[in-house]
């Protein structure tokens, strides 16, 4: 019988972080972690020119486990020479995420010729050489550019460049799969993408709405301020199918009385159906409505749509948005008069409202509601998408999209004196599926697991492997270099972060751009810097006419054209010798004002979900031991599950099939099945269970939202045979 911690945070976690600094020497780590480099692992944003471990304001020690174990990985020592030779294709096919990420860093290039059963070395110019020769060979429109948001927004720029001057504007990064909902909806409702708060203003709300997501394991240090808020009676209202651990109590270690006591932070804690938020959020408003407590100055004031909004919460009856929520009518008035009641409410959310076939109107129900309460455009409130990886945003906003702003395309046009592509650019999915279908000659893609995140997996092993040839730049070894292969595969070792020989920029899900100093490798090895890479290869397809890519090496001048071409940037001009680190403009609302044609908030009508009734709904999941599709740990410490082939089950649920915790089933979904996963009973609402990710994406179909173009990974349907 597992059970999960009852807190998170505290003793195990500084214990943890202990154990992993004496894997590669405290004094090391010590060194590296208080460098003046932007924190490798989530976008809450920490270290740059105020120091390593200090955050936007300035305080320190800011730092976390998940921190330390991107750190320690990167210093672990680098691949062996011999590895290729005695691990072939197939035995690289059986590592575990865990496994290929232990064999520690690549240092040398290697490549998979057509039908070779190994891997091999290859020197640098040769690898560039067949990269160059790839590229020259296709037809633009047949290239796929693709980035996670680890890389730097230099590299970033750099490789869109490419990508348009070349010709095409297959130009896609790793929020298809994980925030583009939230972009999509936050620029529909307030015609900016990002977060509309600073980190200052979660110091002066007095109500915090936790949607569909985690922190206490994927943005630990957001705990400290979710504590502050409870500590200065603020009410934190978490709406998540799964009663997480760290989420009910966390020990903040910072603080030397919560570290012993803990820190409740759930209020009130809401565990909906999996894909019944818009029900839910929608159930407020109508609660509000009758109650006659809705902001109606602010909506006549300041924005449009409340009409049709306010008529769809009118007419839906309440059978409809409870039995679809899942949640009592008594629980959402208690909410909706927390709300009512709050001076300053901010909303907060990640994978839990955009991983679904409706993620977009997930997030326009959050933001109708904060317009119908008056809780955006004014300090101490508004709207926070909690962004997975570091630089997600940044890479983003530098335009690895592929579809640029009017303005940005004829700013690129006139720096680079060239048209820019005019092809209609594919969403990750759609390059899958176009890959599948022979139309994707070659794939360059900017670190990431770009397989392990796909839905279908098996779909997504046949389409990448049809691609001619495929380009990896990466600091280490995942299984979507072996699984999503293409007939050629180069998988070319770059530096982090901290081992440039540049200083890089970084964004925050704050809108907030840092320096990072960049310093020493970690390891010895062949690693390059991404960005001369990429210019490498560039100078090797366009020649430096009529860009001299050999000049865009120094990220110096690469800032200056950001800062050209990107709206709300210009600081980045500077920065080299101001070290000011800057809020990009235009995106943080202390005033009702909004950057949409009239100025205004526009409320939108959200549909609600339909969903196939007998079928379990699956949400996957991030462990505590993981990050993204980067696996440090087999178990999840917070709750209780064992390993990666678990799925967490109401026992009602159990009972319902008859199966016991620990009982090995098969569970079935739309694109595959797996066999032999253990049954672990949790704290889960009825009717939803929960794996781990990317495995468990084998189950799931390309059901994607029709305007994210983001799969339902959180809300896919599943059964259970015994
Ligand atoms: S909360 Fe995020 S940004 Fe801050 S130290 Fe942890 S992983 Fe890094």
């Amino acid at each position: 019988m597992h059970r999960k911690t009852r807190f998170g945070g505290g003793f195990p976690a500084i214990f943890y972080t202990i154990s992993k600094a004496l894997e590669v020497g405290p004094w090391r780590v010590w060194k590296k972690m208080t460098s003046r480099n932007a924190c490798k692992t989530c976008a809450v944003g920490m270290g740059g020119q105020l120091g390593g471990m200090v955050n936007e304001a300035g305080h320190f020690p800011e730092v976390c486990k998940k921190s330390l174990q991107a750190q320690v990985a990167d210093m672990k020592g680098a691949i062996p020479s011999d590895f290729f030779e005695r691990n072939d294709l197939d035995a690289l096919l059986q590592l575990t995420p865990k496994q290929a990420e232990d064999c520690g860093r690549l240092g040398y290039p290697v490549i998979l010729e057509p039908g070779a059963t190994h891997f091999k070395p290859i020197y640098w110019d040769s690898a560039l050489e067949i990269v160059a020769h790839a590229l020259k060979s296709s037809i633009p429109n047949n290239v796929a550019f693709y980035s996670s948001g680890r890389s730097s927004n230099e590299a970033g720029f750099l490789l869109q460049s490419f990508a348009r001057v070349y010709g095409t504007n297959h130009v896609m990064n790793c929020s298809f799969y994980c925030h583009q909902a939230s972009g999509v909806a936050l620029k529909m409702a307030f015609g900016s993408g990002t977060a509309t708060i600073t980190l200052d203003d979660l110091d002066d709300c007095d109500l915090v709405f936790l949607l569909g997501t985690n922190p206490a394991s994927n943005h630990p240090r957001m705990m400290t301020k979710l504590a502050n808020v409870r500590a200065r009676g603020g009410k934190i209202v978490v709406v998540n199918p799964l009663r997480e651990s760290g989420l009910e109590k966390f020990h903040v270690p910072s603080q030397v009385k919560s570290l012993f006591f803990g820190t409740e932070i759930a209020s009130h804690y809401i565990q909906p159906l999996a894909g019944g938020d818009v029900h839910f959020l929608v159930g407020l408003l109508k609660a509000m409505f009758e109650a006659g407590t809705m902001n109606q100055s602010f909506m006549t004031n300041y924005a449009d749509g409340a009409e049709q909004v306010i008529a769809q919460a009118k007419q839906t009856s309440w059978d409809e948005l409870i039995l679809g929520s899942g949640v009592s009518k008594q629980e959402i008035d208690e909410i909706a008069e927390l709300l009512v009641k709050s001076k300053a409410t901010i909303f907060a959310w990640a994978m839990g409202l955009t991983h679904h076939a409706s993620g977009v109107d997930n997030v326009l129900a959050v933001c109708n509601l904060a317009i119908a309460t008056g809780n955006v455009g004014r300090a101490g409130a508004g709207l926070l998408p909690l962004r997975g990886h570091s630089n997600v945003q940044g890479i983003g906003s530098i335009g690895f999209t592929p579809s640029l702003q009017e303005g940005v395309k004829r700013a690129l046009e006139k720096a680079y004196g060239k048209a820019m592509p005019i092809n209609e650019g594919l969403d990750t999915y759609a390059m899958i599926d176009a890959a599948g279908r022979g139309e994707i000659s070659t794939l360059f893609a900017l670190g990431g697991n770009l397989w392990g995140s796909n839905p279908n997996l098996n779909w997504a092993t046949k389409s990448m492997q049809n691609i001619g040839t495929t380009v990896y730049l990466s600091t280490k070894l995942n299984p979507g270099h072996f699984h999503g292969r293409g007939q050629r595969t180069l998988i070319l070792p770059v530096l982090a972060r901290d081992e440039e020989p540049q200083s890089t920029t970084q964004e925050s899900m704050f809108n907030f751009v840092r320096l990072s100093d960049g310093g020493e490798a970690n390891v010895p090895g062949q690693m390059r810097a991404e960005s001369d890479v990429i210019c490498d290869i560039a100078t090797r397809v366009l020649g430096d006419s009529p860009v001299d890519w050999s000049r865009l090496k120094d990220h110096h001048e690469v800032r200056k054209l950001i800062a050209e071409v990107i709206p709300g940037w210009k600081e980045i001009a500077e920065i080299d010798s101001t070290k000011r680190e800057f809020t990009v403009t235009g995106r943080v609302f202390h005033s009702p004002e909004f950057p949409t044609a009239n100025k205004r908030a526009l409320m939108h009508k959200t549909p609600l979900p339909k969903f196939d009734s007998d079928a379990l709904r699956l949400i996957t999941l991030r462990s505590e031991g993981q990050f993204n599709t980067v696996v440090y740990e087999e178990n999840d410490f917070y709750r209780g599950m064992p390993h990666r082939f678990c799925i967490l089950m109401a026992e009602e649920d159990a009972n319902k099939l008859n199966v016991q915790d620990g009982q090995r089933v098969t569970v079935r979904g739309e694109a595959g099945t797996m066999e032999n996963i253990e049954v672990i009973f949790g704290q889960i609402k009825p009717g939803v269970v929960a794996m781990f990710y990317p495995e468990a994406n084998v189950l799931i179909d390309g059901r994607v939202d029709p305007r994210s173009k983001t799969p339902s990974f959180k809300s896919a349907p599943v059964w259970i045979e015994r």
